[in-house]
């Protein structure tokens, strides 16, 4: 009986560890095979100095009425997961919320509550699974995501999905939006004013999903979400709290696009990711 049980214990073990070399392997061809490490990277043990930062709690803004949103339909997305996180049943995934998230939405409305309404062409509210276990904050829409009102499209956005498909997460299996909903000019970094008045929409959202995790990306989302004026690389590299979640900072897609070499720090960082949601 003992034997059955080892050899059982045995070929989950190995399971997991030919799951963890093709994850790594398709994580390499995400940024190209040109700057491989000699090894994959081990993930770090979780959680191993969390919380490192305390919990910040942004104030929320007035909310006064606003006309609902319409509701958009989403394509249904490739399928390639390796990894299964635990799932809760839902709803289909939502774009610019029309489940959940609709009174948020409709409590936003056509948002005139910061001077950035003046430029943009679309408000782009969040798009994915609202419920989620985890959600993908950015800084602010840039151009593409102004013209199509869905945050990270372009090839950053594509990047980011082959991100998530490294750690077997399908697009449509996360949430994802941005710290401030309207683009600033000329991609401006948002004003504290502005992040102040947008960004209680954004804790409405991350408390409606209730996500396991949160994974901020770039250096502009994980200072605003985290409080905190540090680098990147002193922001990453380990789990914070905000709002009574746990935070992974990593790379913004549009940086590992200019640096490659920062793919092994990204890998770490989903591997961080991928352990909160299997927990
Ligand atoms: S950035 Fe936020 S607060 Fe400012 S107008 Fe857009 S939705 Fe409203």
């Amino acid at each position: 009986m003992s034997g059955e049980r080892d050899e059982a214990g045995a070929r989950a073990l190995l399971r997991e560890l030919v799951s963890d070399v093709r994850q790594w392997s398709e994580w390499n061809q995400v940024l190209g095979a040109d700057a491989l490490p000699m090894a994959p990277p081990t993930a770090p043990a979780e959680p191993a100095r969390a919380p490192e930062t305390p919990p910040r709690t942004m104030d929320s803004g007035p909310r006064p009425a606003a006309p609902p949103a319409p509701s958009t339909g989403e394509s249904a997305p490739r399928s390639r997961p390796t990894f299964e996180p635990t799932r809760r049943p839902g709803p289909p995934p939502a774009r610019q919320g029309n489940g959940i998230l609709g009174p948020i939405r409709a409590e936003l409305g056509d948002c005139t509550r910061c001077g950035l309404h003046e430029g943009r062409k679309n408000l782009v509210f969040g798009v994915g699974s609202e419920t989620a276990e985890l959600v993908i904050v950015g800084e602010a829409p840039g151009q593409q995501e102004d013209l199509t009102g869905e945050p990270f499209v372009g090839r950053s956005g594509q990047l980011l999905t082959r991100m998530l498909g490294a750690i077997g997460l399908r697009r449509d299996q996360v949430y994802i939006c941005n710290v401030i909903k309207c683009r600033p000019p000329n991609n401006r970094d948002p004003s504290p004013q502005e992040v102040a008045t947008c960004s209680p929409f954004l804790v409405q959202q991350v408390e409606a999903i209730g996500p396991r995790a949160v994974m901020t990306v770039g250096k502009f989302a994980s200072q605003r979400i985290l409080g905190l004026e540090d680098t990147m690389g002193r922001m990453r590299g380990q789990t914070h709290q905000w709002e009574g979640v746990p935070v992974v900072p990593t790379y913004h897609p549009a940086y590992l696009l200019r640096n490659p070499s920062a793919k092994r720090q990204a890998w770490e960082d989903l591997l961080r990711v991928r352990g909160l949601l299997r927990r």
